[in-house]
């Protein structure tokens, strides 16, 4: 067990700035320029692939079994589909997400010349007084029935293509970041940016206390793992294992919760590689880490997207733990050390 500490305070800062730049899939360039510069100060060398993602390495004592974790820093969003006779926004989503989630959701659209505008996700029929409640409530939430509201004065297409707004603009979702008293982070988008934090915070804890990763380490922060193709490169080839952190799903008949530090055993993508769980166990139970093992029902992670473009990988998976997620989700601080704390002892192990 190695001697460190992890600094909750300036984890949670990291997040709830990290949480305040919009990245959706498509759109991350200001989030992973965040992330670089705070890799860039803790000793890891940091480059750009082409497709935007960070790449961190530290080079390690051995080069002998190279290890990789990722994480990724785009979210969910939208993106403006048609410009309408009534001035009004359709959105296509960017990740998945049900319309529900969004509803009455604050957003702001991103002209071509970098000015938002802000507006409003609303059903197509909102007004109880206008259309009755039974007609509101009855509306199938889809995208041809939710449009966006926005904060101009605007009533034809003309008008709202005045405001420099195009199809192909990309919508964001207000985050709502907040820290409570009680410890609880809620926000959206903690999928994934509580596990890049973590990524942070351990990285931030190795350098503290002068530590040096067992193995040659790279670090990979993707940028399009919500559409699939995240981690489907930037792993170097000669990687033998791979740790993917990501959400742990917490909800009715999970075994996961918000204070302890996530090891998936398998989700929709399969079974995670045995060896690695045994490893994370290992090291959960001889540093005293709260764990829990899980399955995750309807759940795919950049480990599986490595896998499938044919990296000859050990992959495993672990994640601070988030309820309610791709919906206004939550974590708790205590989810957030627990992880950071045994990405440091995985760094550091054997
Ligand atoms: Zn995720």
């Amino acid at each position: 067990m190695a001697n460190y500490t992890v600094d909750v305070s300036d984890m949670t800062q990291f997040l709830l700035g990290l949480l305040n730049i919009y990245s959706p899939t498509g759109d991350t360039e200001r989030a992973v320029a965040y992330v670089r510069r705070a890799f860039d100060t803790l000793g890891l060398e940091t480059a750009l692939n082409a497709k935007g993602a960070l790449i961190a390495t530290w080079k390690g004592r051995s080069s002998e079994r190279p290890r990789a974790l990722t994480a990724h820093v785009d979210t969910l969003g939208a993106m403006v589909k048609e410009i309408k006779l009534n001035g009004r926004l359709r959105l296509t989503q960017v990740g998945g997400y049900t319309w529900n989630s969004v509803e009455g959701e604050r957003c702001f659209v991103r002209t071509a010349t970098g000015a938002t505008v802000s507006g409003t996700i609303l059903p197509i029929k909102a007004s109880v007084h206008v259309h009755g409640s039974k007609q509101v409530r009855e509306l199938e939430r889809k995208e041809e029935n939710m449009e966006v509201r926005l904060d101009a004065r605007t009533t034809k297409a003309d008008e709202t293509r005045a405001l420099g707004i195009e199809v192909g603009d990309f919508c964001y979702l207000d985050p709502h970041a907040e820290l409570t008293e009680t410890g609880f982070v809620r926000s959206r988008h903690l999928d994934d940016k509580a596990s890049v934090t973590c990524l942070y915070g351990a990285a931030k804890a190795v350098y503290d206390a002068a530590l040096v990763p067992t193995q040659r380490t790279t670090v990979l922060i993707s940028n399009f793992e919500e559409v699939g193709h995240g981690a489907s490169t930037g792993i170097p080839a000669d990687c033998v294992e791979l740790l993917a952190v990501d959400m742990a799903a917490v909800g009715e008949g999970q075994n996961s919760d918000e204070f302890s530090c996530g090891i998936c055993v398998k989700d929709s993508g399969g079974p995670y590689h045995i060896e690695m769980r045994r490893k994370l166990v290992e090291l959960a139970q001889n540093a005293d880490i709260p764990y829990k093992l899980d399955v995750y029902p309807s759940y795919s992670s950049d480990g599986t997207a490595a896998l499938r473009a044919g990296g000859d990988l050990r992959v495993g998976l672990i994640g601070p733990g988030v309820d309610a997620s791709h919906a206004y989700e939550r974590t708790h601080q205590a989810s957030l050390v627990a992880t950071a704390r045994l990405i440091v002892e995985y760094l550091v192990a054997p």
